[in-house]
């Protein structure tokens, strides 16, 4: 490089700085597509059996895995909670299972009482008789994509310190059931602590808008969604409603609970459910996912969110109806 391009440089440096200072920042080493395709694997490897509540060997492994990853990420326990483990009892065909939703916290710096979860479901369905080559359901997408995008913001969360209200992760179990995880874990918070919740399902494909977009569910039901847009103003992240109202998929997951509660629980998602055949198939692989768009979509979260987690926005409660 020779002095004159030094030069004429020289201010576009200055003006990249100065509209970058007050941004999020976010590293380089954060979020990159080899650590979520490692994690993705191996939630969805045939080991785990496609992580059904009926097969505690599988279910089990499955939590001891985030479990782990919930440990290296300096997570702290829940409120009165012993361990990363909430337990609870569910009963089918007469017999008794014992289940438990995973929960790890970062406290709030300055606003410990204010809640913001981040959750997703890990159980699936299991193994699909009468499948002849393949029987497992690796459950990739579904939603080992949703787990794995949670330990990894708690891992990025946990290194920067830096936000107000406490953050709590959580992954479900016994969603496939009827979302008996969240149900219990609805049961026994307190929901006027509960900022936000964002819970995330099916975000391992591109989505119908493109790459780097992503659709919430239950848009209309608060303002958390119109906060998020306005933070991804200038980026190249968008954010869309959901674009199939007919598939009522805001009343379909995890979030519903805390939603009839009143709290401004939503969830997001990049599955186009009307024409993936992968959906609840054996083949929903880990192969089939983009974990480049994954990591994008990490990004998006992150400056999405910022607002909600610095305490700037507080979204409103949803009404019950
Ligand atoms: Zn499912």
């Amino acid at each position: 490089m020779n002095n004159l391009t030094r030069l004429t440089l020289f201010p576009l440096f200055c003006l990249l700085w100065v509209s970058c200072k007050g941004q999020t920042t976010i590293t380089s080493d954060f979020f990159k597509p080899k650590n979520l395709e490692e994690i993705v694997k191996a939630l969805s490897s045939d080991e785990m059996r496609g992580r059904s509540v009926f097969d505690s060997v599988a279910i089990n492994q499955a939590a001891e895995y985030i479990i782990s990853e919930f440990e290296k990420a300096g997570l702290q326990y829940f409120e009165n909670l012993p361990s990363y483990s909430q337990e609870f009892l569910y009963n089918a065909n007469d017999k008794d299972y014992r289940l438990r939703n995973i929960v790890g916290i970062i406290p709030g710096k300055t606003k410990p009482q204010e809640y913001i979860l981040f959750s997703a479901h890990y159980d699936h369905i299991g193994i699909i008789k009468g499948e002849v080559t393949d029987s497992i359901a690796n459950g990739a997408d579904d939603n080992a994509s949703g787990v794995t995008s949670i330990i990894q913001l708690a891992r990025y969360f946990s290194a920067q310190q830096e936000n107000a209200r406490t953050l709590v992760f959580v992954a479900f179990t016994a969603e496939e059931v009827g979302g008996k995880g969240s149900a219990y874990f609805a049961e026994n918070v307190d929901p006027s602590k509960i900022v936000a919740m964002f819970n995330l399902e099916m975000v391992g494909k591109v989505s119908k808008f493109g790459k780097n977009t992503a659709y919430i569910t239950g848009f209309k039901y608060s303002d958390v969604g119109k906060i998020m847009q306005k933070n991804l103003e200038g980026t190249k992240y968008k954010l869309f409603p959901d674009p199939y109202p007919n598939q009522q998929l805001f009343f379909r997951s995890d979030n519903a609970p805390l939603a009839h509660k009143g709290v401004p629980a939503h969830t997001l998602c990049t599955v186009e459910i009307d024409k993936d055949n992968t959906y609840h198939q054996v083949t929903d692989e880990w192969p089939l996912l983009d974990t480049e768009n994954m990591s994008g979509l990490l990004k998006f979260i992150v400056l999405s969110t910022k607002t909600i987690i610095n305490g700037e926005d507080t979204p409103q409660r949803i009404k019950s109806k």
